[in-house]
């Protein structure tokens, strides 16, 4: 049923699709700021999920050789080339030799001595489906091919999918697509997005990506928790100068109810090809279905008055 509030606005997104008894909501930050780019995530999801080869071309344009996020790259890691601004201490885990920690005011000094003559710099983030708290590719699905789980993301089954595309076009960020080849590949035609490795969460094991992650870059866990853990880091990074960085995705409050999965960014989110104020599309469903229902009652009742009307 819609209801006024289903579509839009902050809820516990599992609650809300009618479990009663469900585990807390998982999600990802992934935090750009200590990417290193080794695209490990990429490959982790490909393997685990039998995603099949992508183009793997380079543009021309980037040294990103996996372009955008699509049916066959479910993570895609972003290299965005920007001017050079001074270098700062991110706080990124690094080790010296015999696996003695090194510090970070040492790594700092390294980092800032190597900078010194580049006129640009890299941002580097590993994009995902954001299992958005209200899912425009899961309201429009005529299927039920798109189901939220118990964990409160958005999966599909292939099995059901009848390739109509509807949520292709819905989803605000570009996320999902119908696979379109390589020939002899599985699933040719069906959409095809992130599940957030929900077999493997029905085992109890982390996401595919997260794991395979060297530098900690993608975290999983608890959506709660991980909103706390952004904000600290958010704050901690501001306090080191970065005052750049910033969340996305992770304001209940914002067009899409919060995401499942959201991002901490060194620049604008538009600079990483992420839509700067993205809103549900599904939103104004309810308001379009009750003005259409006030429609039909209006011609009935004037069909109703004329008929009576001629009858005297
Ligand atoms: S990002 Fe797109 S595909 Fe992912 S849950 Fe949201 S609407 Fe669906
Ligand atoms: S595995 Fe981690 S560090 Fe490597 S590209 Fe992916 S997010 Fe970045």
């Amino acid at each position: 049923m819609i209801g006024r509030n289903s579509l839009f606005g902050p809820v516990d997104p599992a609650a809300d699709a009618g479990y009663d008894d469900h585990p807390k909501r998982k999600g990802f930050f992934t935090d750009t700021s200590v990417c290193i780019g080794c695209k490990a995530c990429e490959v982790a999801c490909k393997e685990w999920n039998d995603v099949p080869e992508n183009l793997f071309e380079m543009l021309g344009t980037s040294y990103d050789n996996s372009h955008s996020l699509n049916a066959n790259q479910w993570r895609h890691v972003a290299f965005v080339e920007r001017p050079a601004k001074p270098p700062v201490d991110l706080g990124m885990p690094s080790m010296g030799p015999g696996g003695v920690a090194v510090d970070a005011v040492t790594q700092q000094t390294e980092v800032a001595g190597s900078a010194e003559d580049m006129d640009f710099r890299w941002l580097m983030s590993s994009d995902v489906c954001k299992h958005c708290t209200h899912a425009a590719c899961l309201d429009v699905c005529p299927t039920g091919s798109l189901f939220r789980s118990e964990f409160g993301t958005v999966v599909v089954q292939d099995e059901i999918c009848n390739g109509c595309g509807y949520c292709v076009a819905a989803c605000p960020y570009g996320v999902i697509d119908r696979r379109k080849g390589p020939d002899g590949a599985d699933n040719i035609g069906i959409a095809q997005k992130c599940t957030l490795c929900y077999d493997r969460l029905t085992e109890d094991q982390v996401p595919a990506c997260a794991k395979a992650c060297p530098t900690e870059s993608i975290l999983f866990g608890d959506v709660e928790e991980l909103r706390q853990t952004a904000n600290d880091r958010v704050a901690r990074l501001h306090e080191q100068g970065v005052m750049d960085a910033r969340l996305y995705g992770n304001d209940p409050e914002d067009g899409v109810g919060g995401t499942g999965a959201f991002f901490l960014l060194l620049d604008e989110p538009e600079v990483y090809g992420l839509p700067p104020d993205p809103v549900v599309t599904t939103k104004d469903l309810p308001a379009m279905f009750n003005r259409a229902g006030m429609a039909a009652l209006a011609l009935l009742a004037g069909g109703v008055v004329s008929f009576l009307g001629r009858k005297r």
